[in-house]
C-alpha cells in the first residue's frame, strides 16, 4: 500500500566560518537530532577551501551529537594525497558515510588541478583506498546538471557513476515531483538499482532561491515563482506558502516510492521541520 509517511529522513549543513556560527550550527543541529535523522552531512569547498572546517564539523556532530555524520569530499582541485589523507582520517574516526562529488571550484581559484577529473573517478579511489569501509552517496541530477550537454548524457555518467561503486544517491533540489519519477524509471531501465533519495529545499527567501536555482539548474516552476514574487518582503507569507508547497511534493514523491528525504537546511532547523513535521503528521 502507498503511503505518504516517510521512512526516513537525513539533514545536510554548510561549515560555518565564524564561532557565532558555528555554535548556531551546533544548536540547529542539536533541534534536528530529535527528528532521529538517519544521518546528518556536511558540505565541502571544492579545492580544500573548508577542509579542516568540514572535518571538525563532522567530528563534532558524530561524536557529540551521536548523529552519524557524513563529510562531503570532492575531487576538482586536490590532489590523491590530499584526498587520502582526509579519507584516513574519516576511516580512523568511525566515520561510515561519505558524499563523492566532483565539486565546482570557487570563482577565482583558477582551473581544476585535482588528478581525478569527475565524481566517478573519486567513487573509484575511495574503493580502491578504502574497500567497503564507507556507504557512499554520490549527486544525481533530475533536471539534468548544468553543464550536461543534454539530458540523456547526464544520465549515462550518472549511471557510470553508480555502476563504479556507489551505495545510494542523493538528488539536486527540484519544484516538480514528475521529474524525479522520470529520472528514477530511466536509471532502472539501466539497471541500475540504489536507492535514488529526493533533496529538499524548503523555500524560505525567493531572490537567494532564485540566484541558487540559476546556478545549480533547478527550474522554480512559473506558478511558485510568481506567487512568491509577489510576497516581496513579506516572509511570513513566503515561509507559510513554501511550507505548503514542499509538504504537498514531498507527499506525492514519498506515495510515488521515494525511499526517503534529504533537506537542505542551511544551518536552519524550522523550515526543514515544518515540512517534516507536516509528513509525519500527513
Ligand atoms: P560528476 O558526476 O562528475 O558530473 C559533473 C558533470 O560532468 C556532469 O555534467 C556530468 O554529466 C559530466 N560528466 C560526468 N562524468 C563524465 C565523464 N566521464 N566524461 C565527461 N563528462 C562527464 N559541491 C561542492 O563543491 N561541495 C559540496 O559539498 C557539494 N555537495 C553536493 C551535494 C549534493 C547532494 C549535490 C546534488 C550537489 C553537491 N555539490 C557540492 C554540487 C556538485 O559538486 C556540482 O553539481 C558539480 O558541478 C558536479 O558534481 P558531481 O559530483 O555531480 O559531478
Amino acid at each position: 500500500m502507498s503511503t505518504t509517511n516517510p521512512q526516513a529522513v537525513s539533514f545536510e549543513f554548510f561549515p560555518t566560518k565564524t564561532d557565532a556560527g558555528h555554535e548556531k550550527l551546533m544548536a540547529v543541529a542539536d533541534v534536528l537530532a530529535q527528528e532521529s535523522p538517519e544521518f546528518f552531512s556536511v558540505t565541502y569547498g571544492a579545492g580544500g577551501s573548508t577542509r579542516d572546517r568540514t572535518r571538525n564539523t563532522v567530528l563534532q556532530l558524530d561524536q557529540e551529537v551521536k548523529v552519524p555524520t557524513a563529510p562531503h569530499l570532492s575531487c576538482v582541485g586536490d590532489s590523491k594525497e590530499d584526498l587520502r589523507s582526509l579519507l584516513n582520517e574519516y576511516r580512523e574516526a568511525g566515520i561510515k558515510r561519505i558524499v563523492a562529488l566532483r565539486g565546482d571550484l570557487p570563482s577565482g581559484m583558477g582551473q581544476a588541478s585535482g588528478e581525478l577529473r569527475y565524481a566517478n573517478e573519486l567513487v573509484e579511489f575511495i574503493r580502491q583506498e578504502t574497500g567497503d569501509h564507507f556507504i557512499i552517496e554520490v549527486a544525481a541530477y533530475p533536471e539534468a546538471h548544468p553543464q550536461a550537454r543534454h539530458f540523456e548524457a547526464d544520465l549515462e555518467h550518472f549511471v557510470r557513476k553508480a555502476r563504479s561503486g556507489a551505495d545510494s544517491a542523493i538528488t539536486q533540489y527540484f519544484f516538480n515531483a514528475d521529474c524525479y519519477f522520470y529520472f528514477v524509471e530511466r536509471v532502472r531501465k539501466a539497471g541500475v538499482e540504489i536507492p535514488i533519495i529526493p533533496g529538499i529545499m524548503p523555500i524560505t527567501n525567493y531572490s537567494k532561491l532564485a540566484r541558487f536555482s540559476d546556478a545549480c539548474g533547478a527550474e522554480i516552476p512559473r506558478w511558485i515563482r510568481k506567487q512568491l514574487e509577489a510576497y516581496g518582503d513579506d516572509s511570513a507569507s513566503i515561509a507559510a506558502f513554501g511550507t505548503d508547497v514542499i509538504t504537498d511534493m514531498c507527499q506525492q514523491l514519498i506515495k510515488g516510492g521515494a525511499p526517503a528525504l534529504h533537506f537542505y537546511t542551511l544551518n536552519q532547523a524550522e523550515p526543514s521541520l515544518a515540512v517534516w513535521r507536516n509528513l509525519r503528521t500527513s
